[in-house]
């Protein structure tokens, strides 16, 4: 956890003086814990001056972030992390600075809630087959928006039920490919994703590159078909990185002409890489995402 390096940067830079970025974050809107005004106070309270609330395949926690964020002067980012597929993996492109009424992101958005509640009943299916009886009601009391069930409500009720102590050991046991609460699921593509984010006037950002089970090889494809829709930007600073995955992307930032993003991808207090506003700033040399606002 770089939360050493981070207090080090505070500590250079007392709050409120000095703009602080934060893109990337869940609310009870997805599967963040906290409600949208709470995670945009938290965010005001570590420092954090420019917010986006990027919560799965929705934007329904926007309004409430927003007229946190306009009390307390926080300058909010209306965001979404889509869910795509591409080359049979499950990848996220970060939404930021999108028109939240634009009929075509809100259309696509609508189209992949529907697909998840189907997606759970399956989960919720091949969980029963493996003794956790009940799971579907157990996980609906973890879920804030009932339109948007994720793996991470699983996860949690699952260790509620003692499958495991931890919610990342559940994703190992139960949760991923090849796993007996796995099923997969058919996202959009990512020409799709991109194409609802240019329509609302946005930038698409690849969320946590370093995630991702993929080659380098199989990853630089994934960078260039990004780039051949119109792709702008890599998440390079994100809570989930290593340092050393941050140096790598940014150089990788530098190498396609992306611009880098920076963000926690906060869910929750005890739930998270970093808190809100604790990832670690870009490197040196990367065109921030936020330079033409
Ligand atoms: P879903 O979008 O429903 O497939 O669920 C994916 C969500 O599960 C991610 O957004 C994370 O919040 C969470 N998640 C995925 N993999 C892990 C993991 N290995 N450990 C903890 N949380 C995870
Ligand atoms: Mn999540
Ligand atoms: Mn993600
Ligand atoms: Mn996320």
């Amino acid at each position: 956890m770089p939360i050493s390096q981070s207090h080090k940067a505070e500590f250079m830079t007392p709050a409120g003086s000095a703009p602080k970025y934060d893109l990337h974050c869940h609310s009870t809107a997805s599967d963040g814990m906290l409600p949208p005004a709470d995670v945009v106070a938290r965010a005001h309270a570590n420092g954090v001056t420019t917010l986006a609330l990027t919560d799965h395949d929705g934007l329904s926690g926007l309004p409430e972030a927003q007229a946190a964020a306009v009390a307390l002067g926080v300058s909010l980012v209306p965001g979404t992390e889509i869910s795509v597929e591409w080359n049979d993996h499950s990848v996220h492109v970060v939404g930021l600075q999108i028109d939240p009424h634009n009929p075509a992101i809100v259309t696509g958005l609508d189209r992949i809630r529907i697909g998840r509640a189907n997606r759970a009943e399956r989960i919720a299916a091949e969980l029963e087959k493996v003794g956790f009886h009940g799971i579907l009601a157990r996980t609906m009391t973890y879920v804030g928006n009932p339109e948007l069930v994720s793996r991470a409500h699983f996860a949690r009720a699952l260790v509620e039920m003692g499958a495991c102590r931890e919610v990342k050991q559940v994703f190992d046991r139960y949760l991923t490919p090849g796993k007996p609460g796995y099923v997969p699921h058919p996202w959009p593509s990512l020409a799709e994703a991109l194409g609802w984010i240019r329509a609302a006037g946005g930038v698409a950002v690849i969320a946590h590159p370093g995630r991702y089970r993929m080659s380098n090889k199989e990853l630089g494809k994934l960078f260039e078909a990004f780039r051949d829709l119109g792709g702008e930007a890599i998440e390079v600073a994100s809570g989930s990185h290593t340092p050393e995955q941050i140096v790598h992307f940014g150089r990788q930032a530098r190498h396609y002409a992306f611009m880098g993003s920076q963000g926690s991808d906060f869910h929750g207090p005890d739930e998270s890489y970093v808190d809100l506003g604790r990832s670690l700033p870009l490197p040196e040399g990367v065109v921030p995402v936020w330079n033409n606002w």
